[in-house]
C-alpha cells in the first residue's frame, strides 16, 4: 500500500520550528555560525563544558535532569548540581591517576552517577566508552582489550562479569563500583564511587581541550572480525548541537525523552549531547520497555519531545491506539525515531496513537550524528528517511564511486567527508578506518536511493551486519562464541526477518564428531552464547545442517545461508566461490 504525503503546515504548531525552511536553510548553511552559537572560550572545547559548565554559569537552577528510577524514585538534578558532580568526579579520577586519553569503560545501569562520572572524565582529559549492560562479559573483554582500556566504572549487580573476565584485561588500573543509594557492602580489589568522591572539591579546572582532542568511544559490528571502537572527538558536540537544535528541534521549555541506553550511541550523541548542548530538561528513565510504563514516565513529566526506535515503535502499536489515547498524552509535541527503518504504518500509527506522524531520521556510530532526517516543517513521505542535513552532502553513488544523479536508482548510501562529528579512527585499527572511505566518499554499508525531490530511501544493508531492535551484531563475534562449543564443528550466522525486532540472529551449526543434534543441545547452545555474549546478541534460533557452503578460500558464506532461509534465488554462488 501507497501511503500519502503528510502535509506539514507550521503555522499550525504551537512551537515554531526551529527549522522551517530546509532549502533556505540549506542554502546559507555556515558550520562557523553554528559554532559561534556556543560562544566557547579559548582551550575550552569540552564537551562537558559546553553541555553542563556553560549552562551551569548562565543558568545553575534549570533542571538538567530528571532521573526516574527502575521503581519509580525520582531524582531531579540541576545544571549547577550537574557541574559539581562530574567536577568532584573529575578530581577523583584525576587522583585515581586518569591520564589524558585514557580510555574508561562505563559498563552500568543507567543510573545519575554514569552521567556525572562521563562529564567528570571527559573534564579530566579522558575518554569514555560506554558498553551495553546486557553484554556478557566476552564482549566486555572483546572491547575493552581492543581498545587498550585503563578503568571501568560498574554497578554492583554487574561487578561479577567484570571480576570473571578481570585476570584477562591486562591493561586494567582499576574497577570504580557505583552503589547508587544503596549501602556499599564489601566487594574486593575495588574502587568504591562514594568513597574517591568523598572529599573532592566542587571546582574542577577542565584540562585545556581542543576540538580535535578524542572524547568518546563507540563500538560498532562488522562483518568480518570483531568489533570496532569508532572513535569521536570534542569537536563533534558542533554536530550534535546542531541537529538537537534543527532535528530534534529542542526549544528551551522542552522536556525530552530519548529512550536509548549510552551503550550505543544515539544514547550518548542524543541521550547527552544533543540535550545538554541545548541546555535542555532531559528525562533518564532507568527501567526497560513497557509500553504502560513508558506513556506514564511521559505522562508524569510532561514529556514535549521523544526519540525512540522502531523496534519500540511496533511493540507500541502491538499494545494499541486506545492505551496512549486514554492516557491523554497531551504535552507530547514531536516524535522521532532511529536505528533501523521505520515501516510507513509506523509513521502513521503516531498519527492514530498521539496525534503526530512519527519522524524517521538516519545515521550511523561513525557519522556520530543524524544525517538524513524528517524535520518538522517538512512534508513526510511515510517509509523515507528525509533529506540530509544542512552542512551534509549525502549521495548515493555506484560501484565505481561515482555519484548517482539520475532519481530512484538504487547504489551505495555515501557522506561527503568533512562534517564536525565523524569518526576519526577505528581505535588500532587505522586500516580499516581508511577503508572506509573511497574516492571523495565516506561509504557507510547501506543501500538506498533518492527520489527526485531528495528524498532519501533505504533499501538495506550492503554487508552481513544483522539489525536486531536497532543494534548491530556482527555474525562473526557469534560465530565465534559458537565453536568455542566443544559440540560445534561450523557455525554461519545470519539475521532473519522479524516482524517485531526487523530481523532475529539465526545460527546454522555443523556438529563435531560424535555429537547428536537434539532440542536440548539446541538450548544448551542458546545458553551458552546467552552467557558469554549476552541475551541481545546470542542467537535466537539455531538449525544444524550437515555442512555449511563455503567460498573456496574457505569463507562460509552468509548470503547463500540467507538466501536459503528466505527460499530465494542463490544467485550466482560460482563468483562467491572464487571470493
Ligand atoms: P549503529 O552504527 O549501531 O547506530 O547502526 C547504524 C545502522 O543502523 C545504519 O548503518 C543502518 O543500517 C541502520 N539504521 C539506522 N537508522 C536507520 C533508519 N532510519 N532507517 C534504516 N536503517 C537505519
Amino acid at each position: 500500500m501507497d501511503y500519502p504525503e503528510i502535509n506539514k503546515n507550521i503555522d499550525d504548531y504551537a512551537t515554531s520550528p526551529n527549522l522551517n525552511d530546509l532549502k533556505q536553510r540549506t542554502d546559507n548553511w555556515s558550520w562557523e555560525q553554528i559554532e559561534n552559537e556556543l560562544e566557547i572560550p579559548n582551550k575550552k572545547f569540552n564537551q562537558a563544558y559546553i553541555c553542563v559548565d556553560r549552562h551551569a554559569e548562565k543558568n545553575p537552577e534549570k533542571l538538567a535532569m530528571i532521573w526516574h528510577g527502575a521503581n519509580d524514585a525520582i531524582e531531579n538534578y540541576t545544571f549547577q548540581q550537574f557541574r559539581e558532580e562530574s567536577n568532584k568526579f573529575a578530581n577523583a579520577i584525576t587522583k585515581v591517576g586518569l591520564q589524558k586519553s585514557d580510555r574508561v569503560f562505563f559498563f552500568t545501569d543507567r543510573i545519575p552517577e554514569l552521567y556525572f562520572a562521563c562529564f567528570g572524565v571527559l573534564k579530566a582529559g579522558g575518554i569514555i566508552a560506554p558498553l551495553f549492560s546486557a553484554f556478557g562479559p566476552e564482549p566486555v573483554a572483546e572491547r575493552f582489550n581492543r581498545a587498550e582500556g585503563e578503568y571501568i566504572i560498574t554497578t554492583p549487580n554487574l561487578l561479577s562479569k567484570i571480576e570473571s573476565i578481570r585476570s584477562e584485561l591486562p591493561s586494567l588500573k582499576a574497577i570504580i563500583v557505583i552503589s547508587h543509594r544503596s549501602k556499599q557492602s564489601e566487594l574486593g580489589n575495588v574502587l568504591q564511587y562514594h568513597e574517591i568522591m568523598k572529599d573532592m572539591s566542587k571546582d574542577f579546572e577542565i584540562v585545556n581541550s581542543d576540538r580535535e582532542d578524542w572524547a568518546v568511544m563507540h563500538f560498532t559490528s562488522g562483518t568480518t572480525g570483531l568489533p570496532k571502537g569508532a572513535a569521536h572527538v570534542h569537536n563533534a558536540l558542533i554536530s550534535h548541537y546542531a541537529t538537537g537544535k534543527y532535528v530534534l528541534d529542542l526549544h528551551e521549555d522542552d522536556i525530552y525523552w530519548c529512550t536509548a541506553d549510552p551503550g550505543w550511541v544515539t544514547g550518548t550523541s542524543y541521550g547527552m549531547f544533543a540535550p545538554w548542548s541545548n541546555g535542555v530538561t532531559s528525562i533518564i528513565y532507568e527501567g526497560g520497555f513497557s509500553a504502560r510504563k513508558w506513556y506514564e514516565v511521559i505522562k508524569k513529566h510532561n514529556v514535549t519531545v521523544w526519540y525512540t526506535a522502531p523496534t519500540a515503535i511496533r511493540l507500541l502499536m502491538k499494545a494499541g491506539s486506545e492505551l496512549p489515547k486514554s492516557m491523554d498524552l497531551q504535552s507530547l509535541r514531536y516524535i522521532m525515531s532511529v536505528g533501523e527503518p521505520l515501516n510507513p504504518e509506523g509513521v502513521v500509527w503516531g498519527e492514530a496513537a498521539f496525534n503526530l506522524p512519527i519522524h524517521d531520521n538516519w545515521w550511523q556510530t561513525e557519522t556520530g550524528a543524524i544525517m538524513v532526517a524528517n524535520y518538522p516543517s517538512l512534508n513526510i513521505r511515510p517509509g523515507s528517511m528525509g533529506k540530509a542535513f544542512p552542512g551534509i552532502k549525502v549521495a548515493i553513488i555506484d560501484d565505481n564511486f561515482k555519484e548517482i544523479t539520475e532519481p530512484d536508482v538504487e547504489g551505495q548510501l555515501a557522506v561527503k567527508p568533512g562534517w564536525p562529528s565523524m569518526f576519526r579512527t577505528y581505535w588500532n585499527d587505522e586500516e580499516r578506518y581508511q577503508s572506509r572511505f573511497k574516492g571523495e566518499w565516506y561509504i557507510t554499508g547501506d543501500r538506498a536511493k533518492k527520489d527526485i525531490d531528495d528524498y532519501f530511501w533505504f533499501i538495506g544493508r550492503d554487508d552481513d551486519v544483522i539489525n536486531t531492535a536497532g543494534h548491530l551484531v556482527g555474525p562473526f563475534e557469534v560465530e565465534s562464541a559458537l565453536i568455542e562449543h566443544e559440540a560445534v564443528a561450523e557455525a554461519g550466522v545470519i539475521g532473519k526477518p522479524d516482524p517485531v525486532a526487523m530481523e532475529i540472529v539465526k545460527a546454522f551449526v555443523s556438529l563435531s564428531e560424535g555429537f547428536e543434534q537434539s532440542d536440548e543441545l539446541r538450548r544448551e547452545l542458546i545458553g551458552h552464547c546467552r552467557n558469554k555474549l549476552g541475551p541481545g546478541t546470542a542467537p535466537r534460533e539455531i538449525e544444524f545442517i550437515d555442512t555449511l557452503p563455503k567460498t573456496r578460500s574457505g569463507k562460509i558464506m552468509r548470503r547463500l545461508l540467507k538466501a536459503r532461509e528466505l527460499g530465494l534465488p542463490e544467485g550466482d554462488t560460482s563468483t562467491l566461490e572464487d571470493d
